[in-house]
């Protein structure tokens, strides 16, 4: 019978018939692939706890059919943290959103399956502000699937800006000099150093860093406005977090939409 085994992360699930779930299962050795649990929503059944978004696990796969269907789960990491903090939850969605958008289909990528692994440990068991993770997950993802923004130098004129007085940030393309660009918002030197210094870090140093409230919201607004005008995915995710940013307050239903 052809199985196979492969340990991944759940980044999403279609309901289907009275007690089935399609998942989405982001592994490291075949990057995303979807495959059915059957009865996997009945009280009961032994896949119940392995088949909802950010479980981590090993994962048999028979893969006979038309459809690969999951036999069984020894789930490793359920991150359930993230589940009781809303703040938490809505970035973590985002997280994951992203990370299913961009993860190649039956193809690995253990940089981005690694990024993603490491942001959900903090995210349930790290000491640090999930708003300050968020962002380095952020531009560490935009550098991971080869979208990086320009920091260092001008994204027009391909000068280095580090000692000039007066940078903005364009959602197209990052840093712009004031020679090129005279509108839009001006970034500061300390966010533009911040977003340098998370680049280099390793994933397990994620934690490590610690920005003021100004900073944070110079690099949240530079990073989502950039990665909407980048992408053509996790628009309606990134939105739903910028409202739980800016009101402080939303419904669980909304961010129920935007994962399943
Ligand atoms: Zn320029």
């Amino acid at each position: 019978m052809p199985v196979m085994c492969a340990e991944g992360i759940v980044t999403r699930y279609t309901n289907y018939r009275e007690s089935d779930r399609i998942l989405s299962i982001f592994t490291i050795e075949h990057g995303r692939l979807e495959a059915k649990a059957r009865g996997c929503r009945k009280p009961q059944s032994p896949l119940v706890n392995a088949c909802q978004p950010f479980v981590f696990g090993q994962f048999e796969i028979y893969t006979g059919k038309e459809k690969a269907t999951i036999n069984a789960c020894d789930v490793k990491e359920s991150f359930y943290p993230i589940r009781e903090d809303y703040e938490c939850f809505s970035i973590g969605s985002v997280m994951l959103r992203l990370c299913h958008d961009a993860a190649p289909e039956n193809e690995p990528n253990e940089a981005l399956f690694s990024l993603l692994y490491h942001s959900l440990s903090f995210l349930s068991y790290g000491t640090s502000n999930p708003q300050d993770l968020f962002c380095c997950f952020l531009v560490r993802f935009l550098n991971v699937i080869g979208y990086r923004p320009a920091i260092t130098v001008c994204a027009q004129c391909g000068r280095d800006i580090r000692s000039d007085a007066i940078v903005r940030f364009s959602p197209r393309g990052g840093v712009v000099c004031n020679a090129c660009v005279q509108h839009g918002e001006v970034v500061s030197k300390t966010a533009l150093e911040g977003m340098r210094r998370m680049l280099m870090l390793e994933d397990a140093d994620m934690d490590r860093v610690k920005l003021s409230e100004q900073v944070r919201n110079e690099i949240f607004r530079a990073l989502t406005a950039y990665t909407e005008c980048s992408l053509e995915y996790g628009t309606r995710a990134m939105q739903i977090l910028l409202s739980t940013q800016t009101a402080g307050q939303n419904t669980a239903q909304d961010t129920d939409d935007a994962n399943a």
